[in-house]
């Protein structure tokens, strides 16, 4: 039996932001599933910054950029609507990288079935319980090492990541978290519902200023999720032997020209700091962990989050627009 999906398609790589001129909303028949395959639904899809990278040119990254005229690619979880794959049977919650579409057909190893958690709804799957939480946890724990009583800073503190970065430095025992957000109604939520020692608008003013009033020892940790400004001002603020999680730079991901390194450099070296990259996809081992962990966290009311939900396939760019300039606290969300 056929079914009829909608997709969007990138048409043109965007110079600097992305406009509505880029993509493209196509619709199409699916056919019916084949031998192991399945006909998915979906119900949620992510939308996430990485994706601006995709939509340039650069071959060399690590995923390969979105192919013209084809239909994007992103974390989506749905439900099976027909199978033909041992394993997978209607009503199954599934995850995959099928997103930016409403509904796909394709062999059983695209989809990855989810266990349902009883009060966590399908939607933390993207977020909190997905990649972005996966990612938080990995960059504090892993790569800056957090150790108690430490003092952490975190930028795009009111993001996917970031919020539940600040909330598991918390619960490992941060002596103080400090957050950084675009506005004062972020900042007012990471203080007042994550549980943030203090935070700031960082439109407000220099963000050094504003990290060294929050925090007047200096931090310990910083986890970077926007780079430019933002790791400048904490290589400044750092204590001797800091550590410094680079997991993003937002910062520069529409910039039309490379943005300028920070310019103390020099201190890295003279307060022996550590600043380490890593990317979330070499970490999968820490998966099952990290469920855990965060699930018994959620179940417990240890860890909270929000979800900022645009509804249809047809506000997809929107959603990542918006996405992209702050429009979102929590995960950015498309109901379809
Ligand atoms: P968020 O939910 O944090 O959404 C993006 C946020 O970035 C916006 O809400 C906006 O918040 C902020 N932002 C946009 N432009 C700027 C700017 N110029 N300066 C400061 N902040 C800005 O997204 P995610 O939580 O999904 O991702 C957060 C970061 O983590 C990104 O850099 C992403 O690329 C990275 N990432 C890296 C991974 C890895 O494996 N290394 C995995 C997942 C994410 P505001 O209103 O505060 O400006």
């Amino acid at each position: 039996m056929t079914s009829t999906a909608q997709e969007w398609h990138l048409v043109a790589r965007p110079v600097g932001i992305p406009g509505a001129g880029d993509f493209r909303l196509v619709e199409r028949e699916l056919p019916g599933p084949g031998d192991g395959e399945v006909l998915v639904r979906n119900t949620y899809l992510s939308m996430d910054p990485y994706m601006r990278a995709l939509m340039g040119a650069d071959v060399e990254a690590d995923i390969p950029p979105y192919e013209l005229d084809r239909p994007m690619t992103g974390g989506a979880v749905g439900r099976v609507v027909e199978s033909r794959a041992a394993g997978l049977a209607p009503g199954d919650l599934v995850l995959s990288d099928l997103g930016w579409r409403t509904a796909a057909v394709a062999g059983a190893g695209y989809f990855t079935r989810l266990q349902w958690a009883e009060g966590v709804p399908d939607s933390a799957f993207l977020g909190v319980l997905g990649m972005p939480g996966l990612s938080a946890y990995v960059g504090l724990t892993e790569i800056a090492g957090l150790r108690e009583g430490e003092t952490v800073f975190v930028s795009g503190a009111a993001g996917a990541v970031g919020g539940v970065a600040g909330q598991i430095a918390r619960l490992r025992g941060a002596k103080a978290v400090i957050g950084s957000a675009g506005s004062d109604a972020k900042a007012e939520y990471l203080t007042s519902e994550l549980g943030f020692t203090a935070a700031f608008n960082y439109k407000d003013g220099s963000v050094r200023e504003q990290v060294s009033r929050a925090a007047p020892a200096g931090i310990d940790v910083y986890f970077d999720n926007v780079g430019g400004d933002h790791l400048e001002a904490a290589i400044d603020v750092l204590n001797p032997h800091g550590r410094v999680a680079l997991c993003g730079a937002i910062s520069g991901y529409n910039a039309t020209e490379s943005p300028p390194g920070p310019r103390n450099m020099a201190d890295v070296i003279k307060k022996r700091l550590t600043l380490r990259g890593f990317e979330v996809g070499d970490h999968a081992a820490l998966r099952p962990r990290f469920v855990d962990e965060m699930s018994s966290w959620l179940v417990d009311n240890r860890i909270t989050f929000r979800e900022t939900v645009e509804h249809g396939i047809g506000n997809a760019v929107n959603a990542f627009l918006g996405l992209m300039s702050g429009r979102n606290t929590g995960k950015m969300l498309v109901r379809v």
